[in-house]
């Protein structure tokens, strides 16, 4: 694979850092595929309130406001619904297909019949995403559904284009951790 080049500040430096430490990644040696494989979930603190809590994937938290304080990956049972919140819709035309390293031109905006009709002797095509119930194409426009060895994050886009912040409504049924524990007390 060609080299990618990342250009970054020294704040975001730190920040990748430590993100790649709450991945348990070694900074010495990790790359950023390491990174885009681990895709941690990230609350910003400071942009976070109790009703409306504000998560991002890791390039748009090594581009955020470098002083806001940063929870990664502690999120227990609620993971599922946070990540059910994410935006998927314009992701896919940052990716390139890994075979034949096609950015999105190149598959038309569907990497599943791309997949399917260039590549099928090396991917598993029972495992590709398919269209929800009722013809909802959104699953097929979501890249982080397909297997991580069939596409990467196109080096050419700026890290915080990668995907969208998005704002998270815990549902009133489901306390917050720090309730919770504070019941628990
Ligand atoms: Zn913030
Ligand atoms: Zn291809």
């Amino acid at each position: 694979m060609s080299r990618k080049l990342v250009l970054l500040n020294e704040a975001q430096v730190e920040r990748v850092k430590d993100i790649a430490r709450a991945c348990s990644l070694d900074v010495e040696t990790s790359t950023i595929e390491d990174l885009h494989s681990a895709d941690p979930l990230i609350e910003c603190v400071n942009c976070s309130s109790p009703n409306e809590r504000f998560f991002m994937r890791w390039p748009q938290a090594v581009c955020h406001v470098s002083h806001h304080v940063l929870v990664i990956n502690s999120f227990g049972k609620e993971t599922e619904n946070i990540v059910a919140q994410e935006p998927t819709l314009p992701n896919l035309r940052f990716a390139c297909c890994s075979y034949c390293h096609c950015g999105s031109d190149g598959f038309r905006g569907s990497l599943r019949s791309h997949l399917i009709t260039v590549h099928k002797d090396v991917v598993n095509v029972d495992q590709l995403p398919t269209l929800n119930g009722d013809g909802d194409y959104r699953n097929l426009l979501n890249p982080r559904l397909f297997n991580r060895k069939d596409w990467y994050w196109n080096p050419c886009f700026a890290l915080d284009k990668l995907g969208l912040v998005w704002r998270y409504t815990p549902s009133p049924s489901e306390p917050s951790a720090v309730e919770a524990t504070s019941r628990l007390l």
